[in-house]
């Protein structure tokens, strides 16, 4: 399975080959406030399985360990990423075929904005989830 996405403005690409972990739909403060949106969606692979095939991402230390890579020409933010961490996390919106996903789950849900109607009948956790 090859998962291929990038950036806005097409100044980034990358590739990940394999088997994803995890798909999940984020609702904490800092994906929020990174993306500009309710929530974020994250497919987790493997660090090793991701590679930039154009270009290369600013990372912004947003609460360190963790970085999110983005680019400087656009500002769309694609990686989520914990030093040293064996797998990673990609914007599913950033992906060319996003559709192709299916989340699983919600994390951090306790942030969740109220307005915002879950009722996908999927499981929803006030922390990282079950599979961390
Ligand atoms: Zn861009
Ligand atoms: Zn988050």
């Amino acid at each position: 399975m090859i998962h291929e996405g990038g950036c806005f403005c097409g100044a980034v690409r990358y590739r990940a080959e394999g088997e994803p972990l995890r798909v999940m739909h984020c609702h904490c403060t800092i994906c929020r406030r990174v993306s500009g949106a309710p929530l974020v969606t994250w497919i987790t692979f493997p660090t090793n399985e991701l590679t930039w095939t154009k270009g290369s991402p600013a990372r912004l230390k947003s609460t360190p360990p963790a970085s999110r890579h983005f680019c400087t020409a656009c500002g769309t933010h694609m990686v989520f990423e914990i030093d040293g961490a064996r797998e990673l996390d990609v914007a599913v919106g950033s992906l060319d075929r996003p559709a192709d996903v299916v989340p699983g789950y919600h994390i951090f849900a306790d942030t969740r904005l109220p307005w915002l109607r879950l009722e996908d009948g999927l499981p929803a956790y006030d922390d990282w989830g079950p599979e961390v």
